[in-house]
């Protein structure tokens, strides 16, 4: 079964950076009342991660072990090294108190099925369980991985790592299926440069979270050199907040980099 579209948007407040995913709704009653802060039954450490949660099941502990796991895992990866700043992740046993807590507690934020912000108290993802805690949860403890290490990374190279990193083995066959499609119709190239000029509340498009995926994805599996590329640039954006644009950098290891993509792209088309 196709999931349901968890695309995401980048909201800027005065003192948080907000990064939500999907859509989700509905309220009901609340058994508590809003406090600043949140004091759950439940708490587990996994190194830097700490979850909280208002239940607690054998389900929910293999889940943070995965969560717990992809953190060397997206270090290795992207060459990064560790960070002590703890994520703290707080996951309500449903959608009704967590959409209680969040809506209160952010009453500007659209109603999303969960979100990552980095506040001047902590980096912080809310999540309800339900049929898409598993991506929502890889995808916004990304964010908080990230966050921890480079806080200055570009939107696209945020959201297109935590697309990439949302499933266990990196495919994303909506965004695939969507891409592939629109190049096949003409409508659609891609354009790094583009989309690294994207920064802003309601800049990225639907289409723009799946073109982010496809570049990570084509960086961290088609060479060596892109690799180290990625790696690198990475590195510059943690040491000083580089804002050299990778698709110039890209043109280095060959001239038509968008080319290279959609011929990438094509070889993980669905077959007809
Ligand atoms: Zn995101």
């Amino acid at each position: 079964m196709k999931r349901r579209a968890a695309y995401l948007r980048k909201l800027y407040l005065a003192t948080a950076m907000i990064f939500f995913a999907a859509t989700a709704g509905g309220c009901a009653n609340y058994p508590w009342s809003f406090s600043r802060t949140l004091t759950m039954d439940n708490e587990i450490s996994r190194e830097q991660l700490v979850v909280h949660s208002d239940f607690d099941n054998a389900e929910q502990r293999r889940l943070f072990d995965q969560l717990a796991g992809m953190r060397p895992e997206i270090l290795g990866t992207l060459a990064l090294p560790a960070s002590s700043d703890p994520v703290h992740v707080y996951l309500f046993g449903d959608e009704a108190r967590y959409s209680k807590y969040t809506t209160a507690k952010y009453p500007d934020m659209p109603e999303r099925r969960a979100f990552f912000v980095s506040e001047e108290d902590g980096l912080k993802v809310f999540a309800y369980s339900g049929e898409y805690v598993v991506e929502d949860l890889r995808h916004e403890v990304t964010h908080g991985y990230l966050h921890s290490i480079a806080p200055k990374i570009p939107l696209w190279l945020d959201e297109g790592l935590a697309e990439y990193f949302e499933t266990a083995d990196h495919r994303n066959p909506p965004h695939i299926e969507q891409l592939t499609s629109r190049l096949m119709q003409g409508g659609w190239r891609p354009n790094l440069a583009r989309l690294e000029s994207l920064t802003a509340v309601g800049d990225m498009e639907q289409i723009d979270y799946a073109e982010s995926w496809a570049w990570v994805h084509f960086l961290l599996n088609t060479s060596e050199a892109r690799v180290n590329l990625l790696q690198a640039h990475l590195r510059a954006i943690r040491a000083d907040g580089s804002d050299r644009p990778l698709a110039e950098q890209l043109k280095q290891l060959g001239p038509r980099p968008e080319e290279e993509l959609m011929a990438y792209l094509m070889t993980m088309a669905p077959r007809p």
